[in-house]
């Protein structure tokens, strides 16, 4: 849409009244964008975008997908809201069609209005059942922006609101690129790592740990794929210890890993599955907690002390149902798989054969990252970690060529996250790597020898 005065005035209101999250106010300019469509976003200006973050990774089905679309509008017009104490078709249908993707006996679903409500709850639910106070969760991790999510957090986003007051007790997941542990092998990295949470619980106190709450394959902090038999293996602390495992799936979740859920890779069953997201792409906002048969049966008598104004928003579960049943009948999951197997993951590995600036790259599915360093053998980062605005230059400027050439990258710190739609096509995600390319070359400039 070529509309630049519309385009001046909305950029106008939003910078008068608009307080934008994670941000210095004066500091900041957002695009204001017109209209999207299947992998493309546009402004007023006459600029069109390949949306390679799929907006926060949540657009998993892409930009204004017709039948999700259709399906909001119809619920529309026949029932906006309905209170969480009521039941409803739309919502019935999303918990079940949910819980028949969900692993083993995780058949019952609590509606929330996001991922990080939904942690919230898992939470709670695992300090209810088990009658203890503390949570183990990672260094390197993202569990959302309220009070206690924003305390479980393990990234630097946590440090202006950490109190220290709400039980978190941390612990290094697998990070084999820069492996906490010496490891030099994923065996060597998976047997240490599970070692350490080992010692973490029983110095901690078995019986204080309510929970674990883990992102199968840790998402902003880097698409951190864990080694084979790491998930396994804490699921196997938990049941040794009483604890609930909690997987935190939601950016990993609905497809974003060419799988339904990123633990179906090692057939791992949490008692607790947290989404949000590519449930319904976030066209409406919706999240919640798949609960296992064991953890509902608990709050069969007793009530559970928790709710939600908008749990089950039908809005939202008329999206989701139309979602997952495009997902399913269409293939998407799997199409999502086929990018990563046979486009994406083989163009990222060449590019970094390529690009020297390039030190590690690791993803399936549609769920990528590209790690960026000065040094190869020293594998010294591109940007520090916590990098300052002024520190980021160099990413900043990877970015900007990106932009100018048409693609919308995902970044954190020193790493370039490829996370389309699962809905990509080949010639677009092609298009998008050919930009990366370019993009590279000026992350190389940076390069020094060791
Ligand atoms: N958990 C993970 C793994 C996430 O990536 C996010 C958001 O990016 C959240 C939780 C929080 O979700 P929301 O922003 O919907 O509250």
């Amino acid at each position: 849409m070529n509309d630049p005065d519309r385009g001046r005035a909305i950029r106008a209101d939003d910078r008068a009244h608009v307080f934008h999250s994670w941000s210095a106010q004066r500091h900041i300019d957002p695009l204001p964008v017109a209209g999207a469509a299947g992998s493309y976003f546009w402004d007023y200006d006459g600029n069109r975008y390949l949306d390679f973050s799929s907006q926060f990774v949540n657009i998993n089905i892409g930009h204004g997908y017709p039948k999700v679309v259709a399906a909001i509008v119809e619920q529309a017009s026949r029932l906006c809201t309905i209170a969480p104490h009521f039941a409803n078709d739309r919502r019935g249908e999303a918990a079940r069609l949910i819980a028949e993707h969900a692993p083993g006996d995780l058949d019952k679903v609590f509606f929330t209005n996001g991922g990080a409500d939904a942690n919230e709850h898992a939470v709670r639910m695992a300090r209810l059942v088990t009658g203890r106070p503390k949570v183990l969760a990672a260094y390197r991790s993202y569990h959302g922006a309220t009070h206690a999510t924003m305390h479980l957090t393990g990234d630097p986003r946590r440090w202006p609101t950490d109190s220290g007051t709400e039980a978190v007790a941390r612990f290094f997941a697998p990070y084999l690129y820069r492996s906490a542990f010496h490891a030099t092998t994923e065996a060597e990295e998976c047997a240490r790592a599970l070692d350490h949470l080992k010692q973490v619980i029983q110095l901690e106190g078995p019986g204080t740990i309510a929970a674990i709450l883990l992102e199968p394959i840790a998402g902003t902090p880097g698409v951190l794929v864990p080694p084979p038999g790491y998930l396994a293996g804490v699921r196997a602390l938990c049941d040794r210890y009483g604890v609930v495992m909690i997987a935190d799936e939601v950016m990993c979740g609905f497809g974003r890993t060419g799988a339904w859920f990123a633990v179906d890779h090692w057939s791992v069953v949490p008692d607790l599955i947290t989404f949000a997201k590519g449930v319904n792409s976030g066209y409406v906002p919706l999240g919640g907690v798949i609960i296992s048969a064991r953890i509902a049966s608990e709050f069969d008598d007793r009530p559970y002390p928790g709710g939600l104004t908008y749990s089950g928003h039908p809005l939202a579960c008329a999206a989701a149902v139309a979602t997952i049943r495009a997902m399913r009948e269409e293939g998407i999951v799997e199409h999502a798989a086929w990018l990563g197997d046979h486009v994406l993951g083989p163009g990222l590995r060449s590019l970094a054969e390529a690009h020297p600036a390039v030190g590690e790259v690791r993803g399936l599915g549609v769920f990528w990252g590209l790690e960026l360093v000065r040094n190869r053998a020293t594998r010294q980062m591109l940007v520090p970690y916590a990098a300052t605005a002024a520190q980021s230059a160099p990413m900043n400027e990877v970015v900007a060529l990106c932009r100018k050439r048409g693609l919308w990258p995902f970044t954190n710190f020193n790493r370039l996250h490829v996370v389309p739609p699962c809905t990509m096509t080949e010639s677009e995600a092609r298009e998008g790597l050919e930009i990366l390319d370019e993009a590279l070359a000026v992350a190389d400039r940076h390069v020094v020898d060791g």
